[in-house]
């Protein structure tokens, strides 16, 4: 395996469909709705089809998804394309649009019809929605259903013709309303909406929707691997019962992979939209935002990106990504490219007072630290006055203070050995200078036997070019925003952007044009804005800091390693989920929890009590993280007491355990001890709850259900052997959920024989 070629799930299908022959060019597509500016989830969607396609010798499409006229706009589409460009792919001349294929798309639509296989349902939404039933119940068949072909073209050809009102009427394939696969009860294909579209303009009112769209784009333009993000897991049975059912130029398949989501950062676009609309940022391109276009502005490089969808690798399950994984992907890619310079953020004057008034010299500076192996210097002024960070001088310093204190000596990196002798205050006792000495036989850092622990950055006052910096962090101030079900943008970090103008900065400084990258020694990596800088007066956005807690934080999980590698090994999709915080980690250690649990119970507070004190009482630690993170609500969180305590989780968590309780009427227990507390075992007395086990007790149930619904078992026996889960269902509901399900479906498959 090498970092160009990476080996994941996905590549091992396509290895296997090669092998197989069943297909002899790879094509994959990435199709972005253009409604918004992609962002770094898109990014590792992009590297991944790309990716293959490079990797396998095939072609990758760029379809424009845009099937929905009111959010669409070619300003989004431009910008997608240019983000992918500047991502370091191409797609030649594969560029597609789903609103090319609708005159296609309408005629498949028909065959549908033709066949038998679609109706025009005038349920509305909300009846729609009624009609599809639940997780445990089947749904009805529309009265619209069994409408004669004749009469449904007629029906979907008005539509197109406009005689309809919007939401009057939508397009349904007719598959299965009792599936217990819920977007296989006859979804919707087709809906009407009078609006202009920006490339089909008026021509249609009426719009498929991406579950027909979709696979039918795919197959119309000869994909052979469909790749998407796992939510989509459940429409993949429309997207093959589509393909086989119609008319088609080739047959694609769908896989799903792990979507990315990283800490500290909202990607729903939605959310992306409102930050940008309620200016809570800069725009699309603010670098603090998520989006391809704000990381650029930012001074992320797109090799960064590329290295970072590597390690992230694809998965099968979602997971979060640690945040600090990507800025540590980020140094060590502008590690290598960044020449290292000097810029004071926050100036203090030093005067040097055995320095002779009046005189300069220069000295030569080095570019690259020794392992870059790269060349180049410049150099730098010297004279009496200079300036040095205010945070590398202290008054009073702490023990482990090395930099600059009174009668204390340090190095400037390049330069002299100089001590404090005095400080110069103001009236109101705010240092304003500080005098120094130099010791000329120290020139280039030299400090030969003498010790000297601390060097710090500098810049001649005299040579010094003013410049604006803008200091970037974080735009979330926790891990998960909108975590407990809160507004995420209650979240946002208000100190995610400091401006500090009159920076001084070294003088080759003044001559950055825009995009050019830089490290300021001690300080982090740092890129020439390209919208608001002027020829001789950069501005400095900070990309990433120097500090790396996440090669600090896989060094401390690896103590042991006997030799460790320069750099820190690469973490793949594992090890991102790891990086636990060592809290967590213990727990997660001590008592077997998922990471997602650790990390919530690692934090002090209300949640991490309560989980304690129940464990004391019932040692099931794996079933009472799981009830306490997942469905206490977001306000016990926020430390709102709530109306029971650790003795009644206990003792609910017990009565699953024991199997008084399903999971289910657990759930229904809970629900009224928030309302209003009381032990769970009353609560379920009083309410009549119990799980049903008992094989006798549920039999005539099942048998009952079987009898009521003689077409659902025909079907079952013809062999759908789908109907089963809603068979389940209707059992369930029929015992107001007390029965086993698993049994349930033990007993149900007994007698169906
Ligand atoms: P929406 O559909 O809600 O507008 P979206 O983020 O899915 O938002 P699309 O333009 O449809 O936006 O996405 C294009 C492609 O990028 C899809 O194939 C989608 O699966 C993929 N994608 C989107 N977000 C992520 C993510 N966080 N990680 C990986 N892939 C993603
Ligand atoms: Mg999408």
């Amino acid at each position: 395996m090498t970092a160009d070629r990476p080996k994941d799930f996905i590549r091992d299908i396509i290895d296997a469909d090669l092998a197989a022959g069943r297909h002899q060019k790879v094509v994959t597509r990435f199709p972005p709705e253009p409604n918004g500016y992609l962002h770094i989830g898109h990014a590792k969607s992009i590297c991944l089809n790309f990716g293959i396609a490079r990797d396998y010798g095939g072609v990758c499409h760029l379809r424009f998804d845009d099937t929905n006229p009111t959010t669409e706009n070619v300003e989004y589409a431009d910008a997608i394309m240019g983000d992918v460009r500047w991502l370091g792919f191409d797609w030649g001349d594969k560029l597609f649009y789903a609103s090319d294929y609708y005159e296609r798309l309408f005629e498949l639509a028909v065959e549908l019809i033709e066949k038998g296989l679609a109706y025009v349902c005038d349920l509305n939404e909300e009846q729609i929605s009624d009609y599809r039933g639940t997780v445990t119940e089947p749904g009805r068949p529309s009265p619209f259903r069994d409408r004669s072909v004749a009469e449904n073209l007629d029906l979907f050809r008005r539509m197109r013709a406009g005689e309809f009102p919007d939401g009057s009427r939508v397009l349904r394939a007719k598959i299965d309303m009792a599936s217990p696969n819920m977007k296989l009860r006859d979804p919707l294909l087709y809906r009407i909406k009078h609006a202009h579209h920006y490339r089909s303009g008026d021509r249609w009112c009426i719009y498929p929707l991406y579950d027909f769209a979709h696979p039918l784009s795919d197959a119309l333009e000869g994909i052979t691997h469909s790749i998407c993000t796992l939510e989509f897991e459940n429409n993949r049975d429309i997207y093959d019962w589509l393909v086989e059912h119609l008319t088609l130029p080739a047959r694609p398949h769908q896989y799903e992979f792990a979507r990315l989501n990283l800490t500290y950062t909202v990607m729903s676009k939605r959310k992306l939209l409102q930050l940008v609309e309620e200016k809570r940022v800069h725009g699309w391109d603010d670098p603090r935002m998520p989006t391809l276009a704000g990381l650029r502005r930012r001074g992320v490089t797109p090799e960064a990106l590329r290295a970072f969808a590597t390690r992230v690798g694809v998965a099968k399950n979602n997971s979060t990504v640690e945040l600090a994984l990507f800025e540590h992907t980020l140094r060590e890619d502008l590690n290598e490219r960044s020449p290292r310079v000097l810029c004071v953020l926050d100036p203090l004057e030093v005067v040097i007072e055995n320095y002779p008034e009046g005189q300069t010299e220069t000295l030569e500076a080095s570019f690259w630290p020794h392992d870059v192996p790269k060349e180049g210097s410049r150099k730098l002024p010297f004279g009496r006055r200079v300036y040095i960070d205010r945070s590398d001088f202290s008054e009073n310093p702490p023990k482990d203070f090395f930099r600059l204190a009174p009668g204390r000596e340090v190095r400037l990196r390049h330069a002299y050995v100089i001590r404090c002798e005095r400080v110069v205050k103001d009236a109101a006792g705010t240092v304003t200078q500080l005098v120094c000495s130099y010791d000329p036989a120290t020139r280039g850092g030299d400090a030969g036997a003498r010790k000297v622990k601390g060097t710090i950055h500098w810049v001649s006052a005299e040579h010094a070019v003013d410049v604006e910096v803008r200091l970037y962090d974080r735009l979330f101030q926790v891990e998960m925003p909108g975590a407990a079900g809160s507004d995420p943008l209650a979240d946002l970090n208000p100190g995610s952007l400091v401006t500090r103008a009159g920076c001084k900065a070294e003088p080759s400084l003044g001559a950055a044009a825009a995009g050019d990258r830089f490290q300021f020694e001690r300080e982090g990596f740092f890129f020439v804005d390209p919208v608001a800088s002027r020829a001789g007066a950069p501005v400095f956005n900070r990309t990433v800091g120097l500090k790396d807690s996440w090669a600090k934080a896989v060094q401390k999980a690896e103590p042991k390693a006997e030799a460790r590698p320069a750099k820190p090994a690469t973490p793949g999709p594992a090890r991102a989920r790891e990086a636990l915080s060592p809290e967590a980690q213990a727990l997660a250690d001590r008592h077997g929890l998922s990471p997602e649990d650790a990390r919530v119970l690692s934090e002090p507070g209300p949640l991490r009590k309560l989980f304690e004190a129940a464990l004391a009482l019932h040692a099931n630690a794996r079933g009472l993280a799981a009830w306490v993170v997942n469905e206490l609500p977001a306000e016990a969180r926020a430390g709102n007491p709530l109306p029971f305590g650790a003795p009644e989780l206990a003792e609910l968590v017990a009565l699953i355990d024991d199997g008084t309780l399903s999971g289910a009427l657990g759930k229904k227990v809970l629900a009224e001890m928030l309302t209003s507390g009381g032990s769970p075992k009353a609560i379920a007395e009083r309410q009549g709850l119990k799980q049903i086990a008992d094989p006798a007790a549920l039999g005539p149930v099942v048998e009952q259900i079987l009898a009521k619904n003689p077409d659902t078992v025909a079907r079952y026996r013809s062999g759908n052997k789908n109907v089963l889960g809603a068979l389940t269902g209707m059992v369930l509901k029929e015992t107001r959920g007390q029965a086993n399900p698993k049994l349930v479906t033990q007993l149900l498959l007994d007698k169906l024989g």
